[in-house]
């Protein structure tokens, strides 16, 4: 039998592992009405797993194909990302930097004690210094410029990772069990969103935004949009490729393909209030699977509130994403996660 997880850096052997993801219907009265199923991203693979794992693909590619033997990054002290990136290196031969925000604490998180285990180096820098990380003179203001590697941005927000998203909704096209009415997913900064929009047709796609971010989700969603509507040469190659310029082709999506949720933000980035924790329990009692605060519950309670106000045609079929995170649960007391 062919390995369930990441063992080797290639596209095709991505690709196997994400069809292998499996769909299941989620058996609930938290969701009435409604047929709800979800595609578990989380079990892509037991450490690199949901859509970060996505995002790092062609980022991976392209830093095996030039050469780099280092991979930078950056992040929170909870960063889905960071933990993704530090897990890749080590599985895939990268050393890696991670410059994470804040001051070094006394004791470090979960998360950055794993990417430690897994041999990231961390770099501390001041919120100031961090406000910079867009900006070209980055690395060099860290002294961290070197020709030997490759920087991601947070959250493996480039184009390469847009790719692979779109690679993602490709498999979900070809491997999807049903035919389902809506896609819903967590978005954050909406570049999932973008990739599956651009590359999944006749599926309506709707995101729940998990933090209070204004307009700032819809508009960069919207700018990812179009630079993957626009042939480029950046990350050439793959299936993120194709899926590409067969959307050019065929019907190219625009903002008003966006469907974003706002309302179910529950205060705002992490926040995670006793009503959310109850609503996460439920689910996972109910369901057998496990969420994370911080987007896939979310996502959960923002559909079960619009199901339950009869928002959703009935009888709709809805597929949810499970993006991941799971290990973001470590960062919230075992008392509130496992309570009864
Ligand atoms: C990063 C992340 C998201 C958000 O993805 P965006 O592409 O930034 O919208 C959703 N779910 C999980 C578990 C994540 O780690």
């Amino acid at each position: 039998m062919k390995p369930r997880y990441l063992t080797s850096l290639d596209l095709d052997a991505f690709i196997e592992a994400a069809r292998e993801v499996p769909y299941q219907r989620i058996d609930s009265d938290l969701f009435p009405n409604i047929e709800v199923w979800i595609r578990r991203d989380d079990l892509l693979d037991p450490i690199i797993s949901g859509n970060k794992a996505y995002k790092l693909l062609f980022n991976l590619i392209e830093a095996k194909e030039q050469g780099a033997d280092t991979l930078i990054t950056c992040g929170g002290a909870w960063s889905n990302h960071i933990h993704a990136t530090a897990a890749a290196g080590a599985r895939f031969g990268f050393r890696t930097i991670g410059i994470i925000r804040g001051e070094c604490p006394p004791v470090l998180s979960a998360t950055l004690l794993d990417a430690e285990r897994f041999g990231m180096q961390l770099r501390f820098v001041t919120r100031e210094q961090y406000r910079l990380r867009n900006q070209s003179e980055f690395l060099k203001l860290l002294g961290l410029e070197q020709e030997s590697a490759l920087y991601i941005p947070e959250g493996g927000a480039n184009l390469a990772g847009a790719r692979g998203t779109q690679l993602l909704g490709k498999v979900i096209e070809a491997t999807a069990p049903i035919r389902f009415d809506q896609l819903w997913l967590a978005c954050g900064t909406g570049l999932t969103l973008a990739g599956l929009v651009s590359s999944i047709t006749n599926l309506p796609v709707c995101g729940v935004e998990v933090l209070k971010a204004g307009n700032s989700i819809r508009y960069d969603a919207q700018r990812w949009l179009e630079a993957l509507n626009s042939p480029s040469p950046v990350c050439g190659r793959g299936v993120g490729e194709r899926a590409t310029s067969a959307t050019t082709r065929n019907q190219v999506k625009h903002s008003a393909d966006l469907y974003l949720n706002n309302k179910y933000h529950c205060g705002g980035y992490a926040k995670y209030p006793e009503y959310l924790q109850k609503f996460q329990r439920a689910f996972e009692h109910q369901s057998g699977i496990p969420l994370d605060p911080l987007y896939t519950a979310k996502l959960m309670y923002g559909l079960h509130q619009e199901a339950t106000a009869g928002r959703i045609p009935p009888g709709s079929k809805i597929l949810t994403l499970h993006s991941g995170g799971l290990q973001g649960r470590r960062g919230f007391p075992p008392a509130v996660m496992y309570k009864k």
